[in-house]
């Protein structure tokens, strides 16, 4: 029932890239509106669990990720100052056959720098230098027309909105309205293992205290280890979301905090500083002949790792959509079939920052015990919340999944 053949995408983000090659396989003609001059991901790490991994096998990807990719052992949560476990749960092999498919450590570079050779052997345009203003209904041709700020206009069956949080195609369909910023910030950073004074463990590790957190895990192989040291905050006033950040400033955060921790981060000798913003849920994804797709219509925090990981999701299951329904009803089907779940992630993640904060202060921590208690002596509690996000199969036919 496919009923097009020529679709545009804006933002060639790991979303908008992986929509791209999911549609071109179908053997549709995709062009990618990237506002950058150049294609790249900055310098920073990416979880890529089972659930995002059964979408890139499908993809063909599998194969050319392995080369760079790092395999945690387990997911732990830590306490910040006596390192005790919290919750200690395998990953490595365990995942790989519980989930029939592993959890990976990615550089982001890697992950896109592969997704876009893939796009572009599968003859999808990529155009670079592409800021995309807005979009207009073209009813004679039965289409949509797409406006670029250097004044080309490009037409297309379907117009899908990966531009991210602060997407146009949003703003457009929606109406205006800022992020919210959700009162914290992250610093980001990699650091070659040559420049170590420490090692870590092969664990994709939450070190949890009182108003912060932070992550480490290795990348490329274990020769590089990848941190995010998020702090809460409620004076953020720059503008732009992504900046240098002030390594001394980041060291005096986490002052006193474990040695893996305050050792790791004195070989770090620059960071990148986000706000982390969110949006309340959207009332719809999309109108006609355009749709959003990734943080564009649900950005989230970073807490459980799973926004690149909803973006791929995404792009499989419109993919689907639009092979097996008409236009309309297939982007009724794909926000049925999406919204829930990403909403449901977005909610978890909120909640996660509660817990790995420590609010409450001691309630906060007996929290923390408690799931010390029940992981230790019932680990199916824990394991059933992990098999809904990582059990979940995007690639199954699109009338089985939920
Ligand atoms: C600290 C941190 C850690 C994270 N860790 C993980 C993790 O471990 N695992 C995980 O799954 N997720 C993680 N995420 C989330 C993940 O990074 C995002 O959810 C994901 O990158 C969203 O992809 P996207 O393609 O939807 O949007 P983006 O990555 O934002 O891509 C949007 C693209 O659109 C382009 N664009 C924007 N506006 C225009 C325009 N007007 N015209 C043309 N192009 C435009 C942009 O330049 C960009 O290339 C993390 C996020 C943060 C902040």
């Amino acid at each position: 029932m496919r009923q097009i053949s020529r679709v545009l995408i804006a933002g060639a983000g790991i979303g908008g890239l992986s929509s791209a090659l999911a549609l071109a396989k179908q053997g549709i003609k995709v062009i990618v509106c990237e506002q950058a001059s150049s294609l790249g991901e900055v310098g920073a790490g990416l979880q890529i669990s089972p659930n995002a991994m059964k979408v890139l096998r499908k993809l063909g990807l599998e194969s050319r990720l392995r080369p760079f990719v790092f395999v945690p052992q387990h997911a732990t949560i830590r306490d910040f100052k006596t390192g005790d476990y919290y919750l200690k749960v395998p990953l490595g092999e365990h995942a790989s056959s519980r989930y029939s498919a592993p959890y990976w450590h990615l550089h982001r570079a890697d992950l896109h720098r592969v997704l876009a050779q893939a796009c572009l052997e599968a003859g999808v345009e990529l155009l670079l230098d592409a800021t995309v203003t807005h979009y207009a209904k073209n009813t004679e041709l039965n289409q949509v027309n797409l406006f670029l700020n250097d004044g080309r206009t490009l037409s297309a069956d379907l117009l899908i909105g990966a531009d991210g949080i602060r997407s146009k195609i949003r703003e457009q369909m929606l109406g205006p309205e800022r992020p919210t910023f959700m009162g914290q910030v992250a610093w980001r950073g990699v650091i070659p293992v040559s420049e170590l004074r420490t090692t870590i463990q092969p664990d994709a590790c939450v070190w949890a205290g009182p108003g912060r957190h932070f992550v480490s895990y290795y990348l490329r192989g274990g020769d590089y280890v990848n941190f995010v040291a998020v702090e809460e905050r409620s004076d953020w006033q720059s503008e732009s979301w992504r900046e240098e950040g002030d390594v001394e400033e980041l060291k005096r955060a986490f002052a006193g905090w474990h040695p893996e921790v305050s050792d790791l981060l004195a070989s770090a000798s620059s960071t990148f500083l986000w706000a982390l913003n969110g949006r309340r849920e959207l009332s719809t994804w999309h109108e006609d002949r355009v749709v959003l797709l990734g943080d564009a219509c649900h950005p989230m925090l970073p807490f459980m790792a799973q926004g690149a990981a909803m973006a791929i999701e995404d792009a499989y299951v419109l993919a689907q959509c639009l092979s097996r329904y008409s236009i309309g009803d297939a982007l009724i089907k794909y926000e049925q079939v999406r919204k829930p779940r990403t909403t449901k992630i977005q909610q978890m993640s909120k909640a996660n920052a509660g817990l790995y904060h420590m609010h409450g202060g001691a309630f906060g921590k007996m929290k923390l015990k408690a799931l010390q208690t029940v992981s230790r002596f019932v680990p199916r509690v824990i394991q059933s919340k992990l098999d809904a996000v990582y059990g979940y199969d995007a690639t199954k036919d699109i009338s089985s999944l939920p």
